[in-house]
C-alpha cells in the first residue's frame, strides 16, 4: 500500500466495544466484545506524520492496558508528533500500570512538543473521569489515585458536566442514542455523514479507528450506525483514499448534518409539541433540498 503521510487534528482509537458497567445513558447501546486489534492499530499509525490530539474511546478504554501501550509504542516507532493524548474513563479501574503508561505517554507529547519548538500545548496526557448521574462509579476514588500515581504530564480530573446544565431545572443534554434512547431527557443526536474537512494531507475534522478495524468521522453514536457509516476497513485502502472517495459521496458540512439528524432523531422519539414536529420537518425538507444542490453542483445527480 502506498504510504501517504497524514497530518490530524484529532484521531481517535476506539480501543475496545467492551465495558464493565451498564449506564442507562449509555449511547453507544449494548457493549460488544470487540477489542481493536494491533494490526489495524499498526497500519493506522504507519500513515500518521503529526497528531495534535490523540483520544481513546470506548467502551472502558481501560479495559485493554496492553492497547494503549501498543498505541503509544506505534507512535513512538513511526516518530509521530503527539501533543496531546487523552481518554475518558468510568474510573472503576484502578491501576498502577496504566497510570505509568499514561505518565510515558505524558513524556512523550512533552518530548513532541520540545522538538517542535514554539509549540506548546498546555495538556500533554489527559485523564478525565466521568462523573454523571448515571455512572455507578466512585469518580473521587479514581481522582485521588491516579492524581498519585501520575507525574506533573499528565492532567487528571473529574470531567465537569454542569456547563451542559446538569441539574434539576435543566436536567442531563445527551444523545437520542443507544440506551439514552429510554430516558425522558434524551435529545440531540450527532451524524456521521458529513464532508470531512481536509485540505491536501491535513486532516481538520475528528476521524476515528473504530474497534472493528474500520476509518470513520468521529461521533457519539451508537456502535450500530458506526458499523452502518465508515470508510471501510484500514487494511483495504490508504486513509488519504477513503477520505477523499468520502468527500465525494457525503456533501453536507457538519453543522448542516448535525442539525438534520437531531431533527429526524427528535421526530423518531415522538416526544415533540406539534409546532416543534412542523419545524423539524421543514428543517429536514431545507437540509434534503441544500444537499440535493450540492450533488446537482458535483454532478451527481
Ligand atoms: S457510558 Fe461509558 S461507562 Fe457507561 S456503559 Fe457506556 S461506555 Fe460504559
Amino acid at each position: 500500500m502506498p504510504n501517504t503521510k497524514l497530518n490530524f487534528n484529532q484521531f481517535i482509537f476506539e480501543v475496545t466495544r467492551r465495558c464493565n458497567l451498564e449506564c442507562p445513558h449509555c449511547a453507544r447501546g449494548e457493549a460488544q466484545n470487540i477489542d481493536l486489534s494491533m494490526a489495524h492499530i499498526d497500519t493506522t499509525i504507519a500513515q500518521m506524520r503529526r497528531v495534535e490530539n490523540v483520544s481513546l474511546t470506548g467502551g472502558e478504554p481501560f479495559l485493554v492496558p496492553d492497547t494503549i501501550k501498543h498505541i503509544l509504542e506505534q507512535l513512538k516507532k513511526n516518530d509521530v508528533e503527539c501533543y496531546s493524548f487523552s481518554v475518558v474513563t468510568n474510573g472503576t479501574i484502578l491501576s498502577e500500570d496504566i497510570a505509568e503508561i499514561f505518565n510515558d505517554i505524558g513524556f512523550y507529547c512533552r518530548a513532541s512538543q520540545y522538538k517542535k519548538k514554539n509549540r506548546r500545548y498546555p495538556m500533554k496526557a489527559e485523564i478525565e473521569i466521568s462523573d454523571t448521574p448515571y455512572h455507578n462509579n466512585n469518580p473521587q476514588e479514581a481522582l485521588e489515585f491516579y492524581s498519585k500515581h501520575c507525574n506533573g504530564n499528565v492532567r487528571v480530573h473529574i470531567q465537569d458536566y454542569t456547563k451542559y446544565g446538569n441539574d434539576e431545572s435543566n436536567k442531563y443534554e445527551m444523545a437520542y442514542s443507544g440506551r439514552a434512547k429510554s430516558l425522558d431527557n434524551s435529545f440531540g443526536c450527532s451524524s456521521l455523514c458529513y464532508q470531512a474537512d481536509m485540505s491536501g494531507n491535513n486532516i481538520k475534522c475528528k476521524v476515528q479507528l473504530n474497534s472493528t478495524g474500520d476509518i470513520a468521522l468521529s461521533e457519539l453514536v451508537e456502535f450500530e450506525t458506526e458499523d452502518t457509516y465508515n470508510m471501510g476497513c484500514v487494511e483495504d485502502r490508504p486513509i488519504i483514499d477513503m477520505l477523499k472517495h468520502w468527500n465525494r459521496v457525503y456533501l453536507l458540512d457538519c453543522t448542516n448534518a448535525w442539525h438534520r439528524e437531531t431533527a429526524i432523531k427528535a421526530l423518531e422519539s415522538g416526544r415533540m409539541s406539534l409546532n416543534d414536529r412542523r419545524e423539524a420537518r421543514e428543517m429536514i425538507y431545507n437540509i434534503n433540498e441544500i444537499e440535493e444542490n450540492l450533488q446537482e453542483e458535483s454532478g451527481l445527480i
